[in-house]
């Protein structure tokens, strides 16, 4: 009788060794979704770095479309995403529970035009793409023709895939472009036309990405989310223009010519949101009708991990 009850204990003792060893390994891995798009760097350094210097896994998922990794992150499939903030804004007001903690980045992103284009006020009456209605690309278009004179009546605007991009530039079918990088470097490299504005003459210290994760993820997991956003600005502040390119050409595979164009125009170092910038961003949200009602600064920004 003895041996038995020992050899049950036995199998209850494995058992729940066995469950507590699940339960740990999921406690580690954070999941995270992304667009291979330079813009997403900071989080694919991160993860090179992680399991060596975090003792936290951070599982990659990769989308092909906003609206796919949106998805994804409003569903609560994954812990966290780079995303174009005035997206999460959007979700965030429509009460989906999640919190911006970091930028995704500084600047990177131009308004690229064809060649018969030289100033803002030559965008009258031509067509625009921009990837979504809310983003900063479409922000940043509203700037650039508030400084030629000219309002969103005066052109065509169009919502197109990024990849799409540089070929309807070349073909004629659009006339200009802004979106997350580097598909306007590839229309540059294409020679398809040329960077009339890079964000920082047109707004600056503008928003474009955050990091961003779920409510359920930070107040169940808030140790590991802590060592994740610390590990992110750790690894935002390590990309140089080399560091950066590594990654890049591992993640994105793109060319050297396309990389070297874009790196050009982007950095990752002090990727914390302060209320400064967002407030900017919020109002100018307000004023181009992205959202009436953008969520505020202490409803939005987690500045505590
Ligand atoms: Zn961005």
């Amino acid at each position: 009788m003895k041996k038995i009850i020992s050899a049950a204990t036995a199998a209850v003792l494995a058992l729940s060794l066995t469950a507590c060893g699940a339960k740990q390994d999921k406690k580690k891995t954070v999941k995270i979704a992304y667009l291979p798009i330079t813009h997403s760097l900071a989080v694919l350094e991160e993860a090179e770095q992680a399991e060596s210097e975090l003792g936290i896994d951070i599982e990659l998922v990769k989308y092909g479309s906003w609206p796919e990794l949106l998805d994804a992150l409003n569903s609560g499939r994954v812990d966290g995403a780079s995303v174009l903030i005035e997206l999460a804004m959007k979700s965030k007001q429509e009460g989906i529970g999640i919190k911006a903690v970091a930028l995704g980045h500084h600047d990177g992103n131009v308004i690229v035009t064809s060649d018969e284009i030289n100033t803002a006020a030559d965008l009258k009456g031509k067509t625009f793409a921009i990837p979504h209605r809310q983003s900063s690309h479409h922000i940043l278009l509203r700037d650039a023709l508030a400084k030629g004179g000219l309002t969103i009546d005066d052109v065509s605007v169009t919502e197109l895939a990024p990849t799409e991009m540089p070929s309807a530039l070349a073909s004629g079918q659009i006339d200009g472009y802004c979106v997350a990088e580097p598909f306007g470097a590839m229309g540059v490299s294409v020679g398809a036309g040329h960077v009339l504005y890079t964000s920082e003459e047109l707004w600056e210290d503008s928003l474009c990405c955050g990091l961003v994760l779920t409510d359920k993820f930070i107040s169940e997991r808030h140790d590991d989310a802590k060592a994740f956003v610390d590990g992110y600005k750790k690894a935002g502040d390590s990309l140089d223009k080399q560091k950066a390119k590594e990654v890049a050409k591992k993640y994105l595979g793109q060319t050297d010519e396309v990389l070297d164009i874009s790196l050009e125009w982007i950095s990752y170092s002090d990727l914390e949101i302060t209320e400064e910038i967002y407030d900017t961003l919020a109002a100018k949200v307000k004023e181009y009708g992205l959202s009436d009602d953008p969520p505020s600064y202490e409803d939005f920004v987690d500045a505590s991990l």
